[in-house]
């Protein structure tokens, strides 16, 4: 066995052996892959192997695409047979809320380059006669979707890794991983210990074992899954083509001719959950026994659907475990809190995704960053506040939703409420409607009197419409208030501490009192970060942006930190609110003996301030672009600052107001918002934060030389934003644009804009074809909208209540 490696990955499924591929295709040749069976031994023997780029995320869809395009390659490589059948598939609609998925889905892919179809009944029938259309209002048709040999498929990816200089070693079971001083690891095994300079956790069944190796939990749970293949059908043996996919959704069920018969999975309501405190060591080439009581009425469904089946006998039933994250995409990535430490996990469709995940880990570990934003699957978008606890009931509840129409606005409800702030029930005796964010709970918008407290979801306008635009009207016509706990926020301390932040952000770094607004670029000139500076004192700094990112943040900074700087992650402990509207100025006053006059505390200033008995911060600065003021304060403060806040703001009218509103306010100007318009997938210059990229200072900041090469040659496409003829719904996001009946761009966000009465998007248009008074058209539910470019803030443009 060799006793030094560049990369030791654990586990030979699909998806390891993808990584491993993947590694070497990137140049890496010392990589190993270490298993302790035979290659395929956890979930990976037994999948049904059919594969399909349908996914919610259009990273994860586009991921999927590039794995399913894979397996030509792989096979050209090796000289394997994947066993490919790339037979087509039809997803069945039965409501008009699933039509309306599959036609948002389907204008996602016109941008994308997907060549999906939506088909009517008389269609669906045409392609799939054994389907009963009666109840079916059409279908999404992906001549892409099909199925291949899970085995062969594996063993390719392992041969093709091996052509590129990898070792696989089998019967070699991992038993202890140690991080050493030097960032290696030491992996011991049964046969043997080897330094590894990475490790990636690919070990499917075992993840979870294999994480507690290095003393870390993923949140991830193996759900027990059943397909069943039938005898020989007649009507399908006597085809001429082999028949496609077809999944019905409303049954909860895949279908797919398997030799001379069919096949056919669910996804029934009635799940369990298996092994759910850890894998055993010697299970292995086992299935698990029939349990046709959970799926008794997921086949009676079948019956209906596909009458072929009442007379099919059946010839196996394959029922195995395979795992799953809380919202059911990968974790994958570097583990955060380690060094050198990769997971590849929770990856629950292997031959649908596991391509994609192989590649986007090789680029992470390669190059130090992925070609499209890795969000969706980020291992870090759980935070160390997930336990088995809450991944359980998220798990089970995803399972049941795999199938399940997915809303724009949809907020489900296993395990919640869990983290909630000292707020939560003066919120909910206000009427509140909550949304979760990382585990936490946060206000949606309050429920007018009478009125449900449950945002029905849909792809058009909801029922909290009329809550929404009383909060908005508040806050331009007076004064709101709106919790700030679900900002990530970080301490930035230390002699250092200003020229590490001039390194790793873009933009300006303030002086005492001061606060900006900077990009932080990865080297490639990508946004990591869209971040607030606040300069408290010449060694000590605040960092604000998305709560949700926090831990994606905090393993930024760490991987780049230097001596001389330290960075605590103070997101929880430090708390507070913002109060925004033009009587703003009036309550704060009114809680204060500090000057807040215009002059003495004025845009972008930041002080220290007594508010009431509280020793706050007060930054001068509102994401609504109105006049306004973040308070932050400590946890067992706040709600001493919002009663004084709220005393105050009576005279004045003041209301809160959710994140619904505030994403409505932002839209009046135009303001992006991260993980919408600005990610990992667009540049500053594309989105226009370049106007806070600081390129007179002479340091070498992160992304610089990239940000310098596309101020020199512009970018290709620029985020504009649109006032669209938009009756019931608005634009969500990527929805298509087009120009002279062309798609030439896509949506990131949008919504109604209430105060200035607009369905506003924002979106990518080429450079060269933005032009005052063009208008194109977005697509929204399969309506051709028209959407008129706007090039001035639809409220306050010149800036003068905001600065005032
Ligand atoms: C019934 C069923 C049907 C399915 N159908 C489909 C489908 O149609 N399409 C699809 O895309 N997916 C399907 N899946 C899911 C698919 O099987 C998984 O997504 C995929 O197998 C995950 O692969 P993996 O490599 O992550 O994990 P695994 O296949 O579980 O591989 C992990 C490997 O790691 C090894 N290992 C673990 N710990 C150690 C250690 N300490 N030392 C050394 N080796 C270790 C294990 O022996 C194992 O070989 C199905 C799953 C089931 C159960």
């Amino acid at each position: 066995m060799e006793t030094h490696t560049r990369v030791c990955v654990i586990g030979g499924g699909v998806v390891g052996c993808s990584v491993l591929y993947h590694l070497t295709k990137l140049g890496w040749s010392d990589v190993m892959l270490l298993e302790r069976s035979e290659l395929t031994s956890g979930s990976t023997w037994h999948a049904a192997g059919g594969f399909h780029t349908l996914n919610g995320d259009t990273n994860m869809a586009a991921l999927q695409g590039y794995t399913i395009g894979l397996y030509k390659e792989l096979e050209e490589i090796t000289g394997m047979s994947c066993g490919l059948h790339h037979v087509g598939g039809i997803t069945l609609a039965d409501t008009p809320e699933r039509f309306d998925m599959l036609k948002a889905e389907r204008a996602k892919h016109r941008y994308m380059g997907l060549h999906t179809e939506i088909l009517g009944p008389s269609e669906i029938k045409e392609m799939a006669e054994l389907v009963n259309t009666d109840g079916i209002l059409g279908g999404l048709y992906d001549p892409l979707d099909g199925h291949l040999d899970p085995s062969g498929t594996t063993h390719a990816y392992a041969r093709a890794a091996k052509m590129g200089g990898a070792t696989i070693q089998t019967h070699t079971k991992v038993t202890a991983t140690t991080p050493n001083p030097d960032g290696t690891w030491t992996v011991e095994t049964d046969q043997g210990t080897v330094i590894a300079e990475h490790v990636v956790n690919a070990g499917g069944l075992w993840a979870r074992e294999v994480a507690a190796m290095a003393g870390i939990y993923l949140p991830l749970l193996p759900m027990a899954h059943q397909y069943i293949v039938t005898d020989d059908i007649p009507a399908i043996y006597e085809r001429g083509t082999e028949f496609p996919h077809v999944i019905d959704p409303g049954g909860e069920s895949y279908l797919r001719q398997e030799g001379r018969g069919l096949c056919i999975g669910f996804y029934e309501k009635p799940c369990e959950p298996w092994s759910v405190d850890g894998t055993p060591w010697d299970f292995g080439h086992e299935l698990l026994n029939d349990q046709f009581e959970k799926i008794e009425d997921s086949i009676a469904f079948a019956y209906r659907r596909f009458p072929v089946l009442e007379t099919a006998g059946v010839k196996s039933v394959i029922h195995g475990p395979f795992t799953f994250a809380p919202d059911g995409n990968p974790l994958v990535g570097p583990v955060p809190g380690l060094r050198n430490y990769w997971s590849a996990c929770a990856v629950m469709a292997g031959f649908s995704q596991g391509g994609g995940v192989g590649l986007a880990l090789a680029q992470w570990m390669i190059e130090g960053e992925t070609e499209r934003d890795p969000r969706a699957m980020d291992v870090a978008r759980f935070g160390k506040w997930t336990t088995p606890g809450y991944t359980v009931p998220k798990v089970i509840e995803n399972y049941q939703n795999r199938f399940s129409v997915s809303y724009p606005n949809e907020e489900l409800p296993a395990a919640r409420p869990f983290r909630t702030t000292m707020m939560y029930d003066i919120w909910s005796d206000m009427g509140a409607v909550f949304g979760q964010t990382y585990g936490l709970e946060v206000v949606n918008y309050f429920a007018l009197p009478g009125e449900p407290r449950y945002e029905t979801p849909s792809f058009r306008r909801s029922n909290a419409w009329e809550a929404v635009r009383a909060e908005v009207m508040a806050v331009r016509n007076g004064v709101g208030l709106n919790e700030l706990q679900n900002f990530g926020k970080f301490r930035v301390t230390g002699p250092r501490a200003r020229a590490w932040l001039d390194r790793i952000m873009a933009g300006r770094i303030p002086g005492p009192g001061r606060l900006a607004l900077t990009p932080m670029l990865a080297p490639s000139g990508k946004l990591m970060g869209d971040f607030t500076v606040s300069c408290l004192g010449e060694a000590e700094f605040q960092l604000t942006a998305s709560y949700g990112a926090q831990d994606q943040h905090l393993r930024w900074f760490e991987t780049h930190l230097e001596d001389g700087v330290s960075v605590d992650n103070i997101s929880d402990s430090r708390t507070g609110f913002q109060i925004a509207g033009p009587k703003a100025r009036d309550v704060l006053a009114a809680c204060t003996r500090a000057d807040v006059s215009g002059t003495a505390l004025s845009f972008l200033d930041v002080r220290p301030m007594t508010i009431g008995m509280a020793q706050c911060l007060v930054q001068r600065v509102s994401y609504t672009g109105d006049l306004g003021y973040e308070i932050y304060c400590s946890p067992s403060e706040h709600r001493h600052l919002f009663h004084t806040l709220w005393a105050a703001g009576q005279a004045h009218g003041i209301r809160p107001f959710g994140m619904r509103a505030m994403m409505s306010l932002r839209l009046d100007k135009f303001f992006g918002a991260w993980s919408r318009e600005y990610s990992q997938d667009y540049t500053a210059a594309e989105t226009g934060l370049d106007r806070f990229i600081q390129f007179a200072k002479p340091t070498a900041f992160i992304g610089r030389q990239a940000a310098e090469a596309e101020r020199a040659a512009g970018p290709a496409r620029r985020l504009c934003a649109f006032a669209v003829e938009a009756t019931e719904a608005d634009v969500v996001a990527y929805e298509p644009i087009s120009l002279a009946g062309e798609v030439v761009g896509f949506c990131t966000s949008g919504g109604y804009a209430h105060y200035t009465d607009t369905s506003v998007a924002l979106g990518f248009l080429p450079s060269d074809q933005i032009a005052d008074g063009v208008t194109a058209s977005i697509e929204i539910l399969g309506q051709h909208c028209t959407a008129r470019l706007l090039t001035t803030p639809l409220f306050d443009p010149d800036g003068t209540r905001m600065r005032g």
